[in-house]
């Protein structure tokens, strides 16, 4: 019985839009996709506007809604905060407002009950389950107070479905018909319409699943969050979620000089042209001593002995910045 509970469907809380464009979309991009490209080819405009769409709506979430909005890791002009909401629709995973709530609520509860994706609940829920039912009673948003102060972000909030639909399908669509007529219209709509929403969308999921499962945990094992260096290969950076977790107010995922952080050079580029400014950055040597802890809690623990607390970023000396940069 036990088992059988496990394939229980709750139909009378089914988001059917959101499983009939995740479905319909992954649909086809199995189909559709193929069978234009087998018909009509594949060009350099193709893959090219592909890469522009994946780049302009992968970024919007991991710049804009993520490490900007949900974050406050730094600050933005009001052009890129505008192009974030704009191409941030253009991903389908909900208002910034909405994204950000559930986002700041995974943070504070990671892997209990009230955290929108929890890990605990299966893979399968945190990559895309929870999405697919309504949750009742909705949880409150008073988390994001902040946001709502802000008139870019309620505007989007209100259009998000239009904007995203206009941003997403009908620009590249556009774009293609003005580059060869219709057949090329019809690929790009499919290609960096369809195919691009999907590719962006499973990359964030994988944060929330793939992230939270495989890799490694140099920062702290108090909660489920890993570090994959072939995550962040293809989620402009997010992969260094240990890190992440541990220091969520960092505007930097893959914080070491080495680790690929496109999100990263992309926000510390553009504090250099005066675009973005109060790049919040925790002091190496606070980073250093919670590696450091968290090695010494492995070795008592190897040893048998009990395991030292896991450093948190509450519980952790604050150690003044060699530059002031605020944390
Ligand atoms: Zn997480
Ligand atoms: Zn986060």
């Amino acid at each position: 019985m036990k088992f059988l509970d496990r394939f229980y469907i709750p139909w009378s809380r089914v988001e059917w839009v959101t499983c009939f464009f995740l479905g319909g979309t992954l649909l086809l991009t199995l189909t559709a996709v193929p069978w234009y490209i087998l018909t009509y080819g594949l060009d350099w405009f193709q893959v090219g506007l592909f890469f522009i769409w994946f780049f302009l709506s992968g970024m919007s979430i991991t710049f804009g809604y993520h490490r900007l909005f949900s974050h406050r890791s730094f600050e933005a002009k009001m052009p890129l905060r505008l192009v974030s909401l704009l191409f941030g629709a253009a991903a389908f995973e909900n208002s910034a407002l909405d994204w950000c709530s559930d986002h700041r609520r995974h943070h504070k509860h990671t892997d209990h009950e009230d955290d929108p994706y929890d890990i605990s609940k299966g893979f399968f829920y945190a990559h895309l389950g929870w999405m697919l039912f309504k949750l009742k009673p909705l949880p409150p948003m008073e988390n994001v107070a902040d946001l709502r102060k802000d008139p870019l972000v309620m505007w989007q909030h209100r259009y998000w479905h239009l904007i995203g639909f206009a941003t997403g399908f009908v620009l590249p669509t556009m774009i293609g018909y003005w580059y060869g007529g219709f057949e090329a219209a019809l690929g790009a709509f499919l290609i960096s319409g369809v195919a691009r929403t999907v590719a962006v969308q499973h990359c964030t999921f994988c944060i929330n699943s793939a992230c939270h499962s495989l890799g490694t945990q140099p920062y702290s094992a108090r909660c489920s969050a890993r570090d994959s260096w072939i995550m962040a290969l293809f989620t402009f950076g997010e992969g260094y979620h240990n890190f992440h977790h541990e220091f969520q107010h960092d505007y930097r995922n893959g914080v070491k000089p080495w680790q690929f952080d496109p999100t990263k050079w992309l926000i510390w580029t553009l504090n250099k042209v005066g675009l973005t400014s109060n790049l919040r950055q925790v002091p190496d040597e606070k980073i250093l001593k919670a590696q450091e802890a968290e090695r010494e809690r492995r070795r008592l623990e190897r040893e048998g002995r009990a395991p030292a607390e896991a450093v948190t970023e509450e519980n952790i000396p604050v150690i003044p910045s060699r530059d002031g940069v605020l944390n």
